[in-house]
């Protein structure tokens, strides 16, 4: 069979290929079993940035605790932070509660069923929007993300990296291509299927094309220039853990002392973390535990001290409201996730699935 060509016939194989693919692989994922466009919305915007494996977990609770958009809507911010702690990127949480209210209050809690229509709101965009649209309404329009992006580039032959400079009118093609070979009659499950073959087959590194539906038409099969990984960084930083017991409130009563982040400020802004130390060059015998935390390209090795009431303010950074937070509440809380991190390792708090503890690049907006 001649490789990648772009003629009709070959892209109409391609489709019925691909479509037989997902049929026999596709993962079963909560949210696969929803036709809901606000469940759909609300994974696509986890989905973001974020594994699936992190995910799944995260995205049930999310949905047992806001089943409507309307619940959602009638949330507080700091509710919903509490909700996402631990998925990182939490900009993307505020935007879809901000898309919410907008939603509740100007179209009577119903998303709009076009693409065209969604990508007007404020917070939605072309990828979500398409896919919202095709998933639960069936509308013929394709995404592109980055998975999508990657496989069309390896089957056509072009270089992804290329994007830098004449980015624009790669990006054109890429759009161009996935528009011809989505499935009018099924696009939902079509741009689903291209999706899943990047996330599970057709990998940024190491692509099993023995396994692929495209591969006898794929203009490269693993033969691909492969984008270089940005350098990991490392960083050293150090936390106070204070805890008290509250006698007059009655026995077993706890509180951690908590720090909030500025409402101003650019980095995971109103969440609750520990409160800094001043000096993060501590002897071996005042490091109460070590936890490594990935944000972006960062490494960090934090070092968490445990710290007694009298000598907070001499051994902490000043600034931020402070808070002793009944251990009881501290789980709904908009805690950031290194801050449910060591509090789950301290057994203060109930232990995040297991798959968040890997230093995921998280993003801390
Ligand atoms: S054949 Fe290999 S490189 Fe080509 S699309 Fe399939 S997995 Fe990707």
């Amino acid at each position: 069979m001649a490789r990648f060509n772009d003629d009709p016939a070959q892209m109409a194989a391609l489709r019925s290929r691909l479509r037989a693919w997902y049929r026999q692989n596709r993962r079963d994922l909560p949210w696969r079993r929803s036709t809901d466009p606000y469940a759909i919305w609300v994974s696509e915007i986890m989905l973001q940035q974020t594994r699936v494996a992190v995910v799944v977990d995260r995205y049930q609770e999310f949905m047992q605790r806001f089943p409507t958009l309307v619940a959602l809507a009638l949330a507080t911010e700091q509710e919903v932070l509490a909700m996402w702690s631990g998925l990182g990127y939490y900009r993307r949480a505020r935007m879809l509660h901000k898309t919410a209210q907008f939603v509740a209050e100007h179209l009577g809690g119903n998303l709009p069923a076009r693409a065209e229509e969604l990508q007007a709101l404020p917070g939605i965009g072309a990828y979500t929007a398409a896919a919202v649209a095709s998933i639960a309404h069936a509308e013929p329009v394709a995404v592109v993300d980055g998975n999508v992006e990657r496989v069309l580039c390896r089957l056509a032959g072009w270089d992804a990296g290329s994007r830098k400079g004449g980015g624009a009118a790669l990006r054109r093609k890429i759009e161009a291509l996935a528009a011809r070979l989505l499935d009018p009659a099924h696009p939902g499950d079509s741009n689903q299927a291209i999706m899943e073959l990047g996330a599970t087959v057709c990998a940024p590194r190491g692509p099993q094309c023995l396994l692929c539906p495209l591969q006898p038409d794929c203009k490269t099969r693993g033969e691909h220039k492969t984008p270089k990984r940005a350098p990991m960084t490392s960083r050293i930083v150090a936390y106070a853990l204070s805890v008290r017991t509250g006698k007059h409130r009655g026995p077993g009563w706890r509180e951690v002392l908590l720090q909030q982040r500025p409402a101003d400020h650019s980095v995971m802004p109103g969440m609750w973390e520990l409160p800094s130390l001043i000096r993060a060059d501590l002897s071996p015998g005042q490091v109460r535990m070590t936890v490594r935390h990935a944000i972006m390209q960062v490494n960090y090795y934090v070092r968490i001290r445990t710290v007694f009431e009298d000598d907070i303010d001499a051994l902490t950074v000043a600034g931020g409201d402070r808070l002793w937070a009944p251990l009881r509440d501290v789980p709904g809380m908009a805690l950031t996730g290194l801050a449910r991190k060591v509090l789950a390792r301290a057994h203060l708090l109930p232990a995040p699935p297991l798959d968040t503890l890997a230093p995921a690049p998280e993003s801390p907006q």
